[in-house]
This record gives C-alpha cells, sequence and structure tokens, in this order.
C-alpha cells in the first residue's frame, strides 16, 4: 500500500488521541472493552472532524492550482461545510457554501445556530437551498460553481462529505496506518471499529486502511442516512477506486464492507430514543458530547451491539468519534430538560 505517494497538507494537531471508555464499558456490563479515537478533537479549525482529515489530501491540489475558491455542499447544519470554510478561511481563501434542507426539523433557530453560525462568521458566502436529502453531485452545487466563474474566481469545488472527489477516501486510509502506530504503543491490537456513515468515504478510506492487516471488516459501520442501500453502495464504490489509488494490492468486495442499518431511523438528522438515549448514557457517563444526526447514531449502534453480546466477551472496541458536536445547538429544543 502506497499513501506517502499522496501530498498531504497539514490541518489537524498530529494522530488523534485513543482514550478508554472505561465508565460507560463498565456500566454496559464490562465483558467489552470500550475505546474512543477522538477525531472530534483533531483540529484548532473551528472544531474540526472527519472532513479536515479528509480535506488534508484535497488541498494540496486547490493549492497547486491557483484556486481562489472553496465550494461545498451540505445540509443546513452540515458539519463539512463548516469545516471547509474553516480551512478556506485559515488558507486565505473564499468560501462558497451550499445549505439545503436536508432534514425534517424545524428548531426557531436550526438555521442560526451551530455550524451555520460559525461558517457564516468565517466569512463563507452561504446560500439557502430548498432541495432535500442526497448524498450525490447536486444542480445547485454546480450553479454555485458557474457563479464563481462568471465573477471571476477560481472554484474548486469539494462535494458532499468529500466522498466524490476522487482523494476523498484518503485521509481515512491515514486513520488506519495511525491506529496501527498507536496499537504498538498500546500492546494490543482493536478487534472492531465502530465508524458512523451517511456519504460513505469515511468508512471506506478505513476499509481500505485496515484491510492491510485484514481488518476490513472488523469496521462496522453504523449507518445514519436511513437510506442504507445508497450508503452501502457508495462505501464500496469509493473503498474499491481508494485501494487502486493507494495500490493496496488486492479488490474490495461487498463483504468487505460491514453497514449496520439498525440504528439510523427514522430519518437522516432526525434522531429516535435510542438516538437520545444514548447521547445522554455517553455523555453522563464519559463526558464525551455526541449529536442527533451522526455520532448519537453510531454510538446508539455501538451500544445497542454489546447489550445484545454481538461483540465476543473480552473484544476491544474503537470507537471513531468524526465529530458533529456544534449541531446540537440546533436541536436545543430536545434537549431543554437535559
Ligand atoms: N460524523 C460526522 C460528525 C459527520 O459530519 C459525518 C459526515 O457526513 C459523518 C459522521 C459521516 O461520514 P461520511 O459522510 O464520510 O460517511
Amino acid at each position: 500500500m502506497n499513501l506517502q505517494k499522496f501530498p498531504r497538507h497539514s490541518l489537524t494537531f498530529g494522530p488523534t488521541p485513543i482514550q478508554p471508555l472505561k465508565r460507560l464499558s463498565a456500566h454496559l456490563g464490562g465483558k467489552v472493552q470500550l475505546w474512543a479515537k477522538r477525531e472530534d478533537c483533531n483540529s484548532g479549525l473551528a472544531f474540526g472532524g472527519n472532513k479536515t482529515r479528509k480535506l488534508e489530501y484535497l488541498i494540496p491540489d486547490a493549492i497547486a492550482g491557483g484556486y481562489d475558491t472553496l465550494v461545498s455542499i451540505g445540509g443546513i447544519q452540515s458539519n463539512q461545510t463548516r469545516q471547509v470554510a474553516a480551512v478556506a478561511a485559515h488558507l486565505g481563501m473564499k468560501c462558497v457554501l451550499v445549505q439545503e434542507n436536508w432534514v425534517n426539523y424545524s428548531d426557531a433557530v436550526y438555521d442560526r445556530v451551530g455550524n451555520i453560525e460559525m461558517s457564516r462568521i468565517m466569512g463563507a458566502e452561504v446560500t439557502l437551498d430548498a432541495a432535500g436529502f442526497d448524498i450525490g453531485i447536486r444542480p445547485s452545487w454546480e450553479d454555485a460553481m458557474e457563479r464563481v466563474k462568471k465573477a471571476g474566481g477560481k472554484p474548486f469545488p469539494i462535494p458532499a462529505g468529500c466522498s466524490e472527489h476522487p482523494k476523498g477516501g484518503l485521509g481515512f486510509v491515514g486513520f488506519a496506518e495511525e491506529v496501527r502506530e498507536q496499537e504498538k504503543e498500546l500492546g494490543f491490537k482493536f478487534d472492531y471499529i465502530v465508524v458512523c456513515s451517511v456519504t460513505g468515504s469515511t468508512q471506506a478510506g478505513m476499509v481500505v486502511g485496515f484491510a492491510a492487516d485484514g481488518r476490513a471488516d472488523r469496521v462496522i459501520g453504523i449507518d445514519a442516512s436511513a437510506k442504507p442501500e445508497q450508503t452501502h453502495a457508495q462505501i464500496l464504490r469509493i473503498a474499491q477506486n481508494t485501494a487502486q489509488l493507494v495500490e493496496l494490492g488486492r479488490d474490495i468486495s461487498a463483504a468487505d464492507v460491514v453497514l449496520n442499518t439498525e440504528y439510523g431511523g427514522p430519518e437522516y438528522g432526525l434522531p429516535n430514543d435510542g438516538t437520545l438515549e444514548a447521547i445522554r448514557l455517553c455523555a453522563r457517563q464519559e463526558g464525551m458530547l455526541t449529536d442527533p444526526v451522526y455520532e448519537g447514531k453510531s454510538m446508539a449502534g455501538m451500544i445497542g451491539m454489546v447489550r445484545k453480546g454481538q461483540f465476543p466477551e473480552g473484544s476491544k472496541v474503537l470507537y471513531a468519534h468524526l465529530g458533529g458536536v456544534p449541531a446540537l445547538n440546533a436541536y436545543s429544543f430536545i434537549f431543554k430538560n437535559g
């Protein structure tokens, strides 16, 4: 495997910490050891998160190509667009964001607080668009590109979740390499890695990275898109492309992509009772916050799998915390009583 041949522009603090979730593990019966790798605090750029790690491999092309405007798309409370806005500010570039109506949720302040508020503060041009949830390429995004060109700018396109970008999977191949180094220091290997999946390139990168030491199917994706067939197909496609890019030396098949579809409902962006229970339980046992759109669902998935005995006794499980906490502000109504 050859990840090193790709240029990387550092946007993160370095390897993210891995910490034991001792109280949560004990609370759930103590038969499985839960750990967390903290991508949610990976950078000083507007709180960071999984997109910041992915962007490290996209930004060299933006710089080398003389692009002056980063253009991206997401939902109104998109973490991706907040991270793109932060990276643009950090690099002295402009930022144009299309924020679509991906979530059937209305809170009086939904389009004013959290991620979107931060993007505006960082100087991004934010356009709200009425289109609904879709993880593919969107016309509104192509319109934004045209607008920048007409105004004399040079737009650098960053698709939703970085996922449709050919290099979108590379960052999380690097995550696997980082975990392997950290495992040497810890003196053991993780049996399972739990990760939230929506647009797919996070899990896809991990599948390729962990395929290098035979653990592709130990990456347990928890679907938070509530459109799992589309998400599974997208993870597989991105993993296959990424495997070729890094010269993995073997093909990725559908069996390598494990996606648990029990925890994503009722819809993208809407928590179910289990999501809310998991958010509160993790916060109260560990002081570790998760959000109703993404990590609350993957946390519910990990907790649910422990409770159902789906991890063999003695397993060491690594929870990839991918960020997303700023969106909590947009769901203030749900938590008004704690
Ligand atoms: N967790 C958070 C906080 C996210 O912002 C995202 C982005 O979609 C995900 C998980 C899912 O990652 P991916 O889109 O690469 O599947």
